[in-house]
């Protein structure tokens, strides 16, 4: 889903090749203010007054003896209190162009019950949709305030190492290479690299896992995060604008531009729904009586169905839903680029996953070495060096069983990464390939068949073969329940992708129950594998692939959505994924699962609800034998139904 992108990426380019119709529907239905809440108003006491006032009036009047016209003129005191800020807000709707407004209906429709004599039905319809509305204004607000309070995490100023000592300046003064400074207690301003002193650094507001860890000199720490025990010194490695801090923000912000399907959906059926029912009233309450007499009735009538067009909550709550959603996750440190994200998950009946760093912990080791001609210590040695400079866990697992390499030979080596293959190093005069049976393949080397099962990485210097080197990686503990709870909510298959040898695949898929398994890929026989299952998949139903962030960006942007553990710190996995999980707990994946179907659930009801009371009003309003009471009570307890559904979400 390119769409969360900066516009303008590669991948956003061939998307909007892939799925035209809905990225450009989605540009032309983003300005319906509607779905993005912004037509609520701000929460108000005075109007909170006013209506308790119109409330208790009506209940006075009601028990007043009067008559006539007095009756009428003692109910217009609290039809007059009750009709002041919808009128206003419905004037000004109309001012911006918007002329069939829920506001304007309810107007229209409480005078029409007036001028009919049903005195307290009109005050009583003004009262309970301003109740609604002032209900759902502050849920809203309350979930903006949630949103916004999970997110507090971009700096003020900053303490910079200066010429003429601690300096405090604004964060975007401070440029990559400078030297931060960071007390204890303080939030990290920026990205950098700890340059003196050892503490302990608290993700909870960026990733939401509860434990610190410790870092020390040579660490990276990120900004958002917290620094508890002890003062450091940091050397920025990322401007302002691009720290990790600034970019989660922007993601968060960003989402809300990008609204669920069903609330788009709910938009475009109120679009034609509210004229219908007005130009139905208009049938009842005038064409009617023109042909057949009876007024008063008729009338009436229309009045009561007019009452069905006031949904009163703004797109049954829809969009409140999902943006509760978005605060929820954003707390627990998962970051959705859109709420029509939640949607997608919601939807999927696949599931893939890249093995390596979402299933295993993404952290091999060393078990066995098989030297040709040489020592194992020499090995190790050659294929460290070769892979001085890789980012993938293989290499970090073979340079911790080398031990420390000389400065020296590092000073004198171009590295190239092959991705899913291994890399391809001049150290010196000599090419050194460090990687899998395909690298050597692709390079004419021959090389060692293992004798035991394992991920075997190969070692040739100037095309001679020097052994091998077995690593392992470990399934996470919690794996298996994370898999098993994505079934019982609702994946009917779980696909399993990896770079790594069958003999090692294998036994994982089927321990974990994965109804497939496609080993030995390159990263381009991953996205062909993507491809495929997009390609074959059913109905409307989404296929999510799960990746480690670092090296499964480009592959996952070929899914529907792009679930990317281990996001922190990751560019790669910041650019790509639509749902970025910060840390690397599993079970993050499940939860969001179930999030996703809740809200969308909770979506359908919401919706449901209010059409069948609606047209259950029409129906009987049309057929009179229904009371306009009656109706505005059906009605107002659908809404403070919908209303309440949001708070399911917590
Ligand atoms: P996965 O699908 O498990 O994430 P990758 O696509 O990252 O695997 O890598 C696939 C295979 O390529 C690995 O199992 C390994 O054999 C080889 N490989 C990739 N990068 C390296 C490297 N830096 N050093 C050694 N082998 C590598
Ligand atoms: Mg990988």
């Amino acid at each position: 889903m390119g769409k969360h992108l900066a516009p303008k990426t590669k991948h956003e380019l061939k998307m909007n090749i892939k799925k035209p119709t809905r990225v450009s529907e989605q540009k032309s239905e983003k300005k319906n203010a509607a779905v993005k809440l912004s037509g609520l108003l701000p929460n108000n006491r005075l109007q909170g007054l006013m209506l308790v006032c119109a409330f208790v009036l009506l209940i006075v009047v009601r028990f007043l003896p009067l008559d006539g016209w007095m009756r009428a003129a003692a109910y217009a005191i609290p039809l007059l209190l009750a009709i002041v800020d919808p009128a206003a807000d419905a004037a000004a709707k109309l001012r911006s162009g918007t002329l069939l407004n829920q506001e304007v209906i309810t107007c229209l429709a409480a005078v029409l019950l007036f001028a009919t004599g049903l005195f307290p039905e009109a005050v009583l319809l003004l009262v309970f949709f301003r109740c609604i509305k002032l209900l759902e204004a502050r849920l809203v607000e309350n979930s903006l305030a949630s949103h916004a309070k999970g997110l507090d995490i971009l700096p003020q100023s900053v303490l910079v190492l200066t010429e003429n000592g601690e300096v405090r300046v604004p964060p975007s003064a401070v440029n990559p290479g400078d030297t931060i400074i960071i007390r204890a207690g303080e939030r990290i301003p920026l990205d950098g690299v700890i340059t003196q002193g050892i503490t302990t650094v608290d993700t909870a507001s960026v990733s939401g896992q509860r434990s610190p860890w410790a870092v020390n000199v040579g660490y990276k720490v990120y900004s958002g995060c917290r620094n508890l025990t002890s003062d450091i010194k940091v050397r920025v490695t990322r401007p302002y604008a691009q720290s990790t801090a600034k970019k989660i923000v922007r993601i968060a912000e960003n989402a809300l531009d990008f609204p669920s399907g069903q609330a788009l959906y709910a938009a475009r059926y109120l679009r034609y729904y509210t004229p219908a029912v007005l130009l139905l009233s208009l049938l009842i309450g005038v064409a009617l009586p023109i042909l057949k007499g009876g007024w008063l009735l008729h009338l009436r009538r229309a009045a009561v169905v007019m009452i069905a067009a006031c949904g009163a909550t703004e797109l049954y709550s829809i969009p409140l839903l999902y943006r509760k959603a978005l605060a929820v996750s954003a707390r627990s440190g998962v970051f959705a680029k859109g709420e029509d994200c939640f949607e997608s998950i919601a939807r999927s009946e696949t599931m893939i996953f890249d093995k390596t760093g979402t299933i295993t912990e993404g952290r091999y080791a060393v078990t066995d070495v098989y030297p040709v001609k040489m020592s194992e210590r020499q090995l190790l040695t050659i294929a460290a060096t070769a892979e001085s400079f890789s980012r993938h866990p293989i290499a970090a697992a073979i340079r911790d069983a080398a031990g420390k390499i000389d400065e020296r030979v590092i000073r004198h080596i171009k590295m190239k990464e092959v991705p899913g293959r291994g890399v391809s190093a001049h150290v010196g005069d000599h090419q050194v390939y460090v990687g899998n049976a395909a690298l050597l393949e692709e390079n004419g080397i021959k090389y060692n068949i293992p004798s035991r099962p394992g991920t075997a990485v190969h070692v040739s210097v100037d095309n001679r073969y020097c052994g091998y080197i077995l690593v392992t990686d470990k399934v996470r503990r919690r794996s298996f329940d994370a898999l098993e709870t994505l079934r019982v909510n609702g994946i009917k298959k779980l696909v399993l992708l990896t770079g790594d040898v069958l003999s090692v695949a294998r036994p994982i898929a089927s321990r974990l129950n994965f109804d497939m398994l496609r080993a030995e890929l390159k990263p381009e026989d991953k996205a062909r594998a993507v491809d495929y299952l997009m390609k074959n998949k059913g109905g409307r139903s989404t296929i999510a692939f799960v990746g480690e962030g670092e090296n499964s960006g480009r592959i996952m942007s070929g899914a529907d959505v792009g679930i990317a553990m281990g996001s922190l710190g990751s560019d790669v996995a910041m650019a790509s994924a639509d749902v970025l999980i910060m840390d690397r707990d599993i079970f993050k994946v499940p939860r969001t699962l179930s999030l996703s179907k809740l809200v969308y659930r909770l979506s359908w009801e919401n919706m449901l609800a209010g059409v069948a009371a609606h047209l259950l009003i029409i129906l009987f309003g049309m057929l009179g034998i229904i009371s306009a009471f009656a109706a505005e009570v059906l009605i107002f307890a659908v809404c403070l139904a919908i209303l309440g559904n949001t708070l399911r979400i917590k």
